[in-house]
């Protein structure tokens, strides 16, 4: 008898890069025009058509850090500013902050929606607060509907970090239009659509789009396209500013034209699987993630389970006995309060973010990507059961 062959190890997360985008990438390495040109300006035109709405500027980058903190620099945030985030995300989300000398002040989340609590926003507001950024955690639309007019009556812009967010809604609009300063979207390797890297900064504001075209290459005070479209020799240029090198190359944007194609046809099946997780964890001693409002979508880019205080086994042997089962997980995220340059600098303790701290304790993202087959989900749920049954 010939002993079954392993399992093989079901990752947490995975690429699905098809034939088009590895033609589109050839094509670009054939072409002679390899890093921001042609590629990269018809994935910006093709990111505000998705988004729908007129007289959005859309500007590619290569990762969202560097959206983010192109941002905040155009908004004029600066030394002896603050600006307000949730405690429960990445590090990139508050890091951005501190490049341009400005105080992060976290706050903590909702724990019906694990998104920044605004009303903990409000009550964190000092006569220095000059920006608030939300994050829509998981794939899940931030409360725009109380933040936006919160946000306006203090007088403070608004950047969304929007990494997780593509496709996601709000009341019915998407994530991009709702009226914020700006938007950045992620295009990292596991996030909902990639480019490898890169990101997407989406803004109304024409001077804050110029501003970011500017320092997005250089400070160089001429459109990053120019030396791709000038139809004369054009060798002058002025700087105006100490700017970043922060524009995306068009092999990147060749994956994300096609990418973007499939966004929703991906958000369709990665809400398939959270579904079939839901039914299949309804029972168990867990709490399952927090829904949209009705008619709302969620972009699923996580699927974030919590652990109910009678389970039987910690997070952490949850996540070893799936590990063990030959199942990748992740967390997300060890919130920001506990991450030793955080603490530090702002001397936190976990006592003033309870609900960041608690989920934290008890969370756990489980494999969620449009290459998962249908046996793949069943073998993390029966592994899930039988761990927690
Ligand atoms: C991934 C991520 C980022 C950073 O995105 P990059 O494109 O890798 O720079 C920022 N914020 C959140 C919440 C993220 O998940």
């Amino acid at each position: 008898m010939t002993p079954a062959p392993p399992s093989p190890f079901i990752p947490f997360a995975l690429p699905d890069i098809g034939d088009d985008e590895i033609a589109e990438v050839v094509d670009t390495l054939k072409s002679g025009w390899i890093t921001t040109g042609p590629k990269t300006r018809r994935f910006e035109e093709d990111f505000s058509a998705f988004l729908g709405v007129a007289g959005l500027h859309a500007m590619a980058v290569n990762s969202a850090t560097a959206g983010l903190h192109l941002a905040l620099e155009a908004l004029g945030i600066g030394p002896g500013d603050e600006v307000i985030t949730t405690t429960h995300t990445f590090t990139a989300t508050a890091e951005v902050v501190r490049y341009l000398g400005t105080d992060v002040v976290l706050v903590d989340i909702d724990p019906a929606t694990l998104c920044i609590d605004v009303a903990a926003v409000e009550a964190a507001i000092t006569p220095r607060t000059k920006a608030v950024m939300p994050v829509h955690y998981a794939g899940l639309a931030a409360d725009m509907a109380r933040l936006l007019p919160m946000a306006r009556r203090h007088g403070l812009k608004v950047v969304e970090d929007a990494a997780h967010a593509l496709p996601t809604t709000c009341g019915g609009q998407l994530v991009g239009t709702l009226g914020s300063d700006a938007t950045v979207f992620s295009f990292y390797a596991n996030k909902t659509m990639t480019t490898g890297e890169g990101g997407m900064v989406v803004t109304r504001d024409a001077d804050l789009a110029k501003r970011i075209q500017v320092m997005r290459l250089h400070g160089i005070n001429r459109d990053a396209f120019d030396r791709f479209t000038a139809k004369v020799p054009s060798w002058y240029y002025e700087v105006i500013a100490p700017g970043f090198k922060y524009n995306l190359s068009d092999i990147a944007s060749a994956i994300g034209i096609h990418q973007l194609k499939r966004a929703i046809a991906f958000q369709r099946a990665r809400a398939a699987i959270a579904a079939r997780y839901d039914a299949a964890f309804a029972d168990l001693p867990v709490i399952t993630p927090p829904q949209p409002l009705s008619g709302d979508m969620h972009a699923w880019h996580l699927y974030v389970l919590r652990l109910a205080d009678d389970a039987k086994l910690t997070r952490d042997e949850l996540i070893e006995g799936l590990y063990t089962a030959g199942i990748g997980c992740s967390v997300h995220y060890i919130p920001l309060h506990l991450q030793p340059y955080w603490r530090d600098r702002y001397k936190l303790q976990p006592q003033q973010f309870p609900h960041s701290q608690h989920a934290y304790e008890r969370m756990l993202s489980l494999p969620l990507y449009t290459r998962m087959g249908p046996a793949e989900v069943q073998r993390v749920i029966d592994a899930v059961r039988s761990l927690l049954g």
